[in-house]
């Protein structure tokens, strides 16, 4: 697809037959191409490549083994110890941490590797043969710009429909995930390790594109953080999309109304306050698929490789851990007054407002051109050209006005905002509630490190212009 210097007129998205063939021949020719993407000053941009030391490249890939103990962890936390880390802490401590997994931990059975497969099974499936449009993502690093179908909200419509219908004809029961938590909380590590090995095999194999790939110098690494940027099966299945939102993001609403399912059926009603918390993430998953082509030119899907990370992390870390509010509400039903839920789940809506608003600028800027108006005024912007392994040179928007100009990452604060009121809703002071927004702020201070220096390698004296027009990143004054 062409891009011309003025900018990203020509990034709307590309639907019609005649971009999509030129956009076709152009990735035909990226894949002739070298293997490292050059910045505008001739730095490479992408992660960051061979040179790691073995042992920065050991504690990086640490959460290999750290994660899965993690949510085993909670879930024994959940099921045995009311959900009080101190007390599975202490146990821990009296009769040994394996002693306690052998005893509490998920057990494996033939119902969840099914119940698994079938999950999977029908997500594939819907997401190979639902209709919708096209859009594409970001240039890689390489020069491919990939066309992706559209078909998330109708994927989760549908899903959401199937399993009121099963429950409502009896052939399922409603409650049947926290019912069967344990059987799925291992069936969905397994799953995960399993896809991230196959990525792994995938990427020395048979790799999509291989000038996209890269290689850490440690096995263990690129296990970790993934190989290849982009992993297809065919043309179209496009493993990451499919993973992040699919196996990971569908399966959130899901468990959160099975637990409501599990409450009402203990106790006859369903506390406000599990009420409001399911809205607010139902909110947070829907804006997901209703924007998924925005969510083509987001981090995780123009930056991050496929590997452990992402694979396992959607496979089993995001159903299992951003779902503990609605876990611990299935298992111990508890409502704050009402004073304090709504005060807290107005914040809630204002931290998601905010997160919608500031992405929302953002991709009118790129998918104008530039010509949109920001806060009523047109948008001002640096043009930041970089290059592509091909040589070729392309050019970015960064936007310097509206929220982009009151610092340089609103949108993560509007999704703290949000994160905090989840566990809030709660109405409990046990960590295990809080560990959601403990580990987004992790996540995103993390992120917003990350990105920098990705955008800094990329643009190089355009980022730092950027920086200086807009030099707070998170909230002017504080940080
Ligand atoms: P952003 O959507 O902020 O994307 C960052 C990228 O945007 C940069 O790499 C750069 O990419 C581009 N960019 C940077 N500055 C500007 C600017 N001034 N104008 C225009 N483009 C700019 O971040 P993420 O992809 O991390 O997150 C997207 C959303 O998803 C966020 O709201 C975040 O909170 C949320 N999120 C949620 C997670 C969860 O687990 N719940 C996990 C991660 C994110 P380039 O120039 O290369 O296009």
């Amino acid at each position: 697809m062409a891009q011309d210097a003025e900018g990203h007129a020509a990034f709307s998205l590309a639907t019609t037959a005649s971009t999509l063939a030129k956009h076709r021949d152009d990735t035909a020719a990226h894949r002739r191409a070298g293997f490292s993407a050059l910045s505008s000053n001739g730095d490479i941009w992408g992660r960051a490549g061979i040179g790691r030391s073995w042992l920065q490249s050991l504690v990086a890939a640490s959460p290999v083994v750290l994660a899965p103990l993690a949510s085993v962890s909670i879930f024994i936390t959940l099921a045995r110890f009311d959900g009080s880390l101190s007390e599975f802490a202490a146990a821990a401590a009296r009769e040994g941490f394996w002693n306690l997994l052998a005893l509490y931990g998920p057990k494996l059975t033939y119902k969840g590797l099914v119940a698994m497969v079938y999950w999977v099974g029908l997500q594939a499936v819907l997401y190979k043969y639902l209709p919708g449009e096209t859009a594409v993502g970001q240039y890689t690093p390489a020069g491919y710009l990939l066309s992706y179908r559209i078909n998330g909200l109708q994927a989760w419509i549908i899903t959401h429909l199937l399993y009121a219908g099963l429950s409502f004809f009896g052939i399922i029961d409603p409650g049947f995930i926290p019912r069967n938590w344990s059987s799925l909380v291992a069936a969905m590590n397994l799953a995960g390790f399993v896809v991230s090995g196959l990525a792994l095999v995938k990427a020395y194999v048979m790799p999509t594109h291989p000038e996209d790939r890269k290689f850490s110098g440690s096995s263990l690494y690129d296990f970790y953080m993934g190989i290849e940027l982009n992993p297809r099966l065919g043309n179209g299945f496009d493993l990451k999309l499919f993973t992040n939102g699919r196996p990971g993001m569908m399966a959130w609403t899901l468990v959160d109304l099975s637990n409501m399912a599990y409450q009402y059926q203990k106790q006859g009603y369903i506390e406000p306050s599990l009420i409001l918390m399911t809205i607010l993430q139902t909110i947070y998953v829907l804006d997901f698929f209703v924007n998924e082509s925005w969510y083509l030119r987001t981090i995780d899907i123009a930056h991050d490789h496929y590997g452990f990370y992402l694979a396992w992390g959607c496979f089993c870390f995001l159903p299992t851990t951003y779902t503990i509010q609605g876990q611990y509400m299935g298992l111990y039903p508890t409502s704050a007054n009402s004073l304090y839920l709504g005060l807290v789940f107005a914040v809630g809506l204002a931290g998601y407002a905010l997160f919608r608003s500031v992405n929302y600028q953002k991709d009118a800027v790129r998918m104008s051109g530039g010509k949109c108006l920001i806060w009523g005024k047109p948008a001002e912007y640096i043009v930041a050209t970089y290059k592509t392994s091909d040589g070729k040179e392309h050019s970015s928007l960064l936007l310097c006005s509206g929220w982009w100009g009151f610092s340089r990452h609103a949108n993560y604060v509007g999704d703290l905002f949000l994160s905090y009121s989840m566990c809030a809703l709660v109405g409990s002071t046990n960590v295990v509630v809080w560990l959601y927004a403990f580990w987004m702020t992790v996540l995103l201070v993390h992120r917003c490190k990350r990105d920098e220096k990705r955008c800094s390698t990329k643009y190089g004296a355009a980022w730092g212009e950027y920086c200086k027009r807009v030099p707070w990143r998170f909230i002017p004054g504080i940080w």
